[in-house]
């Protein structure tokens, strides 16, 4: 089995990530990773605080990720293709010219998107102008799965979205959030929500630098060692439903 990070951020495309492709592989490999999902957040933000057109940063998106596929072979890792796409932002521009700050707060999510590729990216329209409904719509043809990043994350306003356009629901591990801002990883209730709407569940822990409590590796999934590329991801949670995972906070945190 292989151990992997479904959830994890680098700059310059993701502007809040302390850390360059080659530094994050690094760390991970030291602490005995052999895959990771690079999952970038696709927002407005990158664009507005680098004045650069959507096309522009489409370009900058999908250039990282081949850099994090190379950076990760050269590492002896694999590099799976993910996306982080956040719909409703209250912090963007272009959603609060469309929409009153407590419809946004109310229909604020971040998903998790699995199995993406070049061609998805190209293809699809600008997918954080779209709602939840479309997304998975479009995700479906795609045959990409639509995974609620920490749903029940309270500090940033995360509440779980409408399952019935949904795939599955991510168990976050940041420790940061935990240390800092009290929050819980909610394992028990979202296996519980997980095996009553038959969703699928993985692990994240949505590193975004190597601050040692933010950034510190509390979980894992496991994946058999066949699986090589985004989509054979997908497909293995697609028939497992949950996956083997671990998470290993520190005592005293759950
Ligand atoms: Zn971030
Ligand atoms: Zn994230």
């Amino acid at each position: 089995m292989k151990k992997v990070e479904l959830h994890m951020h680098t700059m310059p495309v993701s502007i809040c990530a302390r850390v360059t492709n080659e530094q994050a592989v690094k760390r991970y490999k030291e602490h005995g990773y052999q895959g990771l999902m690079l999952t970038n957040h696709y927002t407005d933000a990158c664009c507005q605080v680098n004045g650069i057109s959507r096309e522009k940063w489409m370009e900058l998106y999908i250039a990282q990720l081949y850099e994090f596929e190379k950076v990760c072979a050269d590492n002896g890792m694999d590099g799976y293709w993910g996306v982080e796409v956040s719909l409703f932002a209250p912090y963007s521009q272009v959603m609060t010219s469309k929409y009153d700050m407590d419809f946004l707060k109310r229909n604020y999510a971040d998903y998790l998107l699995i199995g993406a590729d070049e061609k998805f990216l190209r293809e699809t329209p600008y997918i954080c102008d779209l709602d939840q409904k479309d997304l998975y719509a479009l995700c479906q043809q795609y045959g990409i799965l639509l995974i609620q990043a920490h749903p029940m994350r309270a500090c940033q306003g995360h509440t779980l979205r409408d399952i019935k356009y949904l795939d599955g629901v991510e168990i976050n591990t940041n420790f940061g959030h935990m240390v800092l801002r009290g929050e819980v990883s909610h394992e028990q209730e979202l296996l519980q929500i997980a095996k009553e709407n038959d969703l699928i569940v993985t692990v994240g822990g949505d590193i975004h630098g190597d601050h040692p409590e933010w950034d510190m590796l509390c979980g894992a999934t496991y994946f058999p060692d066949e699986v090589k590329t985004s989509r054979d991801i997908a497909e293995h949670l697609r028939k497992v439903r949950v996956p083997q995972y671990e998470i290993t906070f520190p005592e005293g945190y759950h």
